[in-house]
């Protein structure tokens, strides 16, 4: 799909971080559309940390897990390009930095986008379509009410 310039099929190093990152947009889009758009930041392997005002039940963690595998199912493009750091913004708001910090004004940031369902600044590495990805699970969801943010717990299959 699309034209790409690697020259190997095999799964490369850091396959497996590629397809992490690119379920943790998966999950910041499917949050966005069950709960809510909040701030989602990735706390290390498996935890997704999500800011919200009251805990998030155990039937919503699982309506955000089967949105995000529909659009596993869906196997649609995962882009990244450059833009400008203002023009972005005005394109798609402040939300893009839950996953990096924004850089300095004027600097060219580095997006990630899956078409209709989430578009955010990231360095990382990513899958090139979201079939990729496998199946995600969410294990477990509590509630922080030190930080408010709901914890939600993942692993891919
Ligand atoms: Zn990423």
């Amino acid at each position: 799909m699309g034209t790409s310039s690697r020259s190997s099929t095999s799964s490369p190093p850091g396959a497996e971080d590629a397809r992490v990152h690119s379920a943790v947009h998966l999950l910041k889009g499917a949050v966005t559309r069950v709960i809510g758009p909040r701030r989602v930041t990735f706390a290390g392997p498996g935890v997704l940390r999500v800011r919200s005002d009251a805990p998030v039940s155990t039937q919503e963690a699982g309506k955000v897990e089967a949105a995000a595998n529909r659009k596993v199912a869906e196997d649609v493009e995962v882009l990244e390009f450059e833009m400008e750091r203002q023009e972005a913004e005005m394109h798609f708001g402040t939300g893009i930095y839950d996953l990096a910090a924004p850089p300095e004004p004027g600097a060219h940031i580095r997006l990630v986008k899956i078409e209709g369902w989430d578009v955010s600044c990231c360095p990382c590495s990513h899958v090139e379509t979201t079939g990729s990805v496998g199946a995600v699970r969410v294990d477990s969801v509590a509630f922080e009410e030190r930080t408010r943010e709901a914890l939600f717990r993942f692993h891919l299959l």
